[in-house]
């Protein structure tokens, strides 16, 4: 069993061990230690990193008892090795993984909910409950915690005698076969827990829950304590700073900036498709003034609109104010198809059929108004109106 010396020191960054076992992988070596301060991924925690004899350490596993190291680069077994973690890396754990103690020790002690699920790496940290809480709660919980994080509580990890370990009561995750480390947080928690931890709760420095949302019948948190909290407060910072400059607006007005901008993007929008159907009515009353002229009307039209497919009725509405016969309104989409509709005598249900069965055309009405879409070009559609006497 290799000796975990991350249990009792916690804060030591470099350490000697001997190499009882490696094997060896494509470019990597598995490492076993007599002792090691790596402490590897468990209990929902990813491992730490550092260096071994001078390598990268990339992962830390326990692999039936033992801890496995894995090695960028070649160590003999039975030699002397220095380690050493990253203790930016650690800290940072240790501040969330404390964090997380503190947290679920009020959660449960206010509400009765167990921790049961705990995820810690570089892209996550969330704290899942066996119940529901609401933002208020939330909020609530939040207050507190910070409170016992100021307070500075001694936090303590050990391992009690079978008689001491029976007198207590503590938080634990799952059943633990063989010996139990508990950490407590002094006057607030007592919980099983295997991951290192800080001295005093004062080091979390802050704790933040970002979200929530409902899972599993309880509720997961997404949270940051300390330096990783800073990070986070300076990324949202950043994000109001460019949304502010993009806006033109200061931070606190970034709300009033934005609701400006989409009433703007709405009147916009609203007076687009006003001149859009203005420029409709025109095409369509020009066209029928210079059929007349020319005296070239037979009471049937056709008009192609790049426009949106919504206006498919206002358009066959115009075009019926001037013409007595059938009116085709083309609207082709992006993407190749043509949506129509074709109105102002029965005929057009012999027409959709024609549509069907040259362009495999869909769509349908009744009453002397069909409306549908085909893959066939303008071009095609024109020549097969103008066949009917339609354009
Ligand atoms: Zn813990």
């Amino acid at each position: 069993m290799t000796e975990r010396l991350y249990e009792s020191n916690a804060y030591d960054v470099a350490f000697d061990a001997r190499v009882t076992e490696v094997r060896a992988g494509e470019g990597v070596s598995f490492v076993t230690l007599d002792r090691t301060l790596f402490f590897p991924e468990e209990g929902g925690q990813s491992c730490d990193r550092g260096t071994l004899a001078g390598f990268p350490v990339t992962d830390v596993q326990i692999k039936g008892g033992e801890i496995v190291h894995t090695v960028q680069g070649s160590v003999l077994p039975g030699t002397e090795v220095h380690g050493e973690i990253d203790w930016e890396y650690r800290f940072r754990n240790m501040q969330m993984h404390s964090g997380e103690h503190v947290f679920s020790g009020l959660v449960f002690r206010l509400f009765g909910y167990s921790n049961v699920g705990f995820h810690l790496s570089e892209n996550s940290a969330t704290m899942d409950y066996n119940g529901k809480l609401t933002a208020d709660d939330i909020e609530m919980l939040e207050e507190r915690a910070n409170r016992i994080i100021t307070e500075g509580h001694a936090i303590r990890a050990w391992y009690p005698s079978k008689e001491e370990l029976a007198a207590l009561s503590y938080r634990s995750k799952k059943e633990i076969d063989g010996p139990v480390r508990l950490v407590e947080i002094e006057g607030t928690d007592l919980c099983a827990c295997c991951v290192p931890h800080l001295r005093n709760t004062s080091e979390i420095g802050f704790l933040k829950i970002i979200s929530f949302e409902n899972y599993k019948g309880g509720v997961r948190l997404q949270y940051r304590c300390g330096l990783r909290a800073l990070d986070h407060y300076r990324d949202c910072l950043s994000l109001l700073t460019a949304a502010g400059r993009l806006l033109s607006a200061k931070q606190e007005d970034i709300p009033a900036a934005i609701e400006r901008v989409q009433e703007e993007a709405k009147n916009l929008a609203f007076r687009l498709s006003e001149a859009v159907r203005m420029e409709i009515a025109d095409k369509i009353r020009r066209q029928y003034e210079a059929d007349s002229r020319n005296d070239s009307s037979n009471g049937n039209a056709l008009f192609v609109f790049h426009a949106e497919p919504g206006l498919l009725r206002f358009a066959m509405d115009e075009a019926r104010k001037h013409y007595s016969g059938i009116c085709v309104i083309l609207i082709p989409q992006e993407g190749g198809r043509v949506r129509y509709l074709m109105e102002g005598s029965e005929q057009v249900s012999e027409l959709q059929n024609g549509l069907r069965e040259r362009f495999g055309a869909k769509g349908g009405g009744a009453k002397g108004s069909v409306s549908g879409s085909t893959e066939a070009s303008e071009e095609q559609l024109r020549g097969f109106f103008s066949e009917q006497g339609i354009g």
